[in-house]
């Protein structure tokens, strides 16, 4: 029997697109149903029986354990986000943590989502307070001398957010010695804005604080992955805007355990081999907000 969790919300082109592909033996999949809120809601299949992943102590783990740790953001809107009335989860890479687990044979009430700051990914992931981690985590050298990346799922590249009146900064060339720009601690967006512009900068845990900052001009703008910021901009178009061209490559990996081969090659083939989901979660948390792009090809596992 195939258990079913709720992908709510796609759109009927998705839907119907997804109906279309079919459904492999424990590969997820989504079917649309009509009974649950109507031909928005989608369903991943939840694997049953759980698949063997040989060779992975992680896999091994949750499967000792019966849940699964996930390591989130909670304050980017579309991205990774916590509705604090709803108390509902949101966005493409909480999708993305749900597809994981979905076809480990995990329904949405097995996950424990912990949230983690950009600064304490690695140090999360290799102490296994978290099993996999998905948000907005740029694959880079120096990260995986520490751990290893599933994907990448997402490329995106860096960008500016600003007040929504402001004329002065219109990209990356104009930020001048008197700017300041905030963005967070352990990011990749931190270290390139301090090496490649000549602006001041302001360091917090968090994205939304920063953002927080610009809002109340403590600040002159906001730096990280434009797939962030336009998620701001969104929730708040009268007082934000992202300006200029990206200014960088981040490609979106799924930190785990350095050298999980075995589960690095099991995700892979998750995102990679069965029915267009990475399409359908794509539009349904991404597109909305006018976030362009297309599922890259992964990487080899190392
Ligand atoms: N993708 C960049 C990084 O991994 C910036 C976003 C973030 O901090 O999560 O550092």
């Amino acid at each position: 029997m195939r258990k079913r969790t709720l992908i709510a919300g796609l759109g009927i082109t998705a839907v119907a697109a997804l109906a279309l592909t079919g459904c492999n033996s424990g590969t997820p999949s989504a079917t649309p149903d009509a009974s649950e809120g109507g031909a928005a809601d989608v369903w991943f299949t939840v694997a049953d029986p759980k698949p063997a992943v040989e060779g992975s102590d992680t896999v091994a783990a949750i499967t000792e354990r019966g849940t699964v740790k996930v390591g989130v953001k909670e304050d980017q809107p579309n991205l990774g986000y916590l509705d604090p009335t709803t108390g509902e989860r949101s966005g493409f890479d909480i999708d993305v943590a749900r597809w994981v687990a979905a076809s480990l044979g995990y329904d949405e009430a097995d996950i424990d989502f912990q949230v983690i700051d950009s600064a304490n990914r690695e140090q999360a992931i290799i102490n296994g307070d978290i099993d996999y981690y998905v948000g907005t985590y740029s694959i880079t050298d120096k990260r995986k001398e520490q751990i290893s990346f599933a994907g990448p799922y997402f490329v995106t590249g860096q960008g500016l957010l600003v007040a929504a009146d402001d004329d002065t900064i219109t990209g990356v060339d104009a930020l001048t010695a008197d700017s300041i720009v905030c963005s967070v601690t352990g990011s990749t967006s931190i270290e390139r804005i301090k090496t490649e512009t000549p602006a001041g900068t302001v360091e917090l845990s968090k994205y939304s604080e920063c953002v927080e900052q610009l809002k109340n001009g403590q600040v002159d703008a906001v730096t990280t992955d434009q797939a962030i910021l336009i998620g701001y901009a969104a929730q708040d178009p009268d007082n934000l805007k992202v300006v200029g061209d990206p200014f960088s490559e981040e490609r979106y990996g799924i930190g785990v355990q350095k050298g999980d081969t075995a589960f690095v090659e099991f995700i892979n083939t998750t995102l990679t081999d069965g029915p267009d989901i990475w399409t359908a979660i794509f539009d349904k948390n991404l597109g909305p907000a006018g976030v362009t792009g297309t599922q890259p090809a992964v990487d080899a596992a190392e």
